[in-house]
């Protein structure tokens, strides 16, 4: 075979890898359930030891149970917070070992993410996680086999107010009031990506959890909006 051609093969493996899996990503968790006016506050990337303490305090001053979840690597540097974070009654939900897109990982190293965190979370937390997001949302063909052994779930959102681009605080608020029905899931960050990510989400998350209150949505965690009764 050419090399050309063979670079094509590659190619198209690739391609059916890691593109093609995004059809499968119907089977994920992208909303809950349209009845019973929920909606899931959710916050990736930490736990950062100077900012999600920030959160947690905000969270429980207004009485709010959200879903973290935590970059693996970044849960061993801080084991308190993802103590707390359990402790004051959030879900602890897994986000990979190290945040490396799963485009990136063939089927080995995409056990070595989901697993590694899963353990390491489990351990902290007291409870093993039952919902995983990708990283970017960037799926492969590996993942659905490995959560369905760890009994996990693939969830990603519905709403995400600040993307690739920062967004200012009470324009991020505004997009969450315009765009929230029940069911939506927010997707938020606590710890740098975008570049000051969690001081804008701490300006804008008191307007935007007082604002879905005002329209008479609960905020519960991703298990509670969509595996069936508080606490469950
Ligand atoms: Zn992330």
């Amino acid at each position: 075979m050419r090399p050309g051609s063979l670079l094509l093969g590659a190619a198209a493996a690739w391609g059916a890898y890691a593109w093609g899996a995004h059809l499968l990503t119907l089977g994920c968790v992208w909303r809950g359930p349209r009845g019973g006016g929920r909606v899931a506050l959710t916050f990736d990337d930490g736990p950062d030891p100077a900012w999600t303490p920030r959160v947690l305090d905000l969270l429980g001053e207004r009485g709010v149970r959200a879903t973290f979840f935590l970059v693996g690597q970044r849960a061993a540097r801080s084991p308190g917070t993802v103590r707390r974070i359990a402790a004051e009654g959030h879900e602890v939900a897994n986000h990979g070992w190290s945040h490396r897109s799963l485009w990136l990982c063939g089927p080995r190293r995409t056990r070595i993410e989901i697993g590694r965190a899963h353990d390491l979370l489990t351990g902290l937390a007291g409870r093993a996680p039952r919902y995983f997001r990708p990283p970017w949302g960037m799926v492969n063909m590996a993942m659905f086999p490995i959560l369905r052994r760890y009994g996990a779930r693939c969830v990603l959102w519905s709403i995400q107010p600040e993307g690739l681009r920062p967004r200012a605080a009470d324009l991020q608020a505004a997009h969450v009031l315009r765009r929230a029905r029940p069911g939506a899931i927010v997707d938020l960050h606590d710890a740098e990506g975008t570049p000051d990510a969690p001081a804008r989400l701490l300006a804008a998350l008191p307007a935007m959890i007082d604002g879905l209150r005002g329209r008479g949505l609960a905020l519960v965690t991703v298990g509670e909006l969509v595996g069936g009764a508080p606490g469950s």
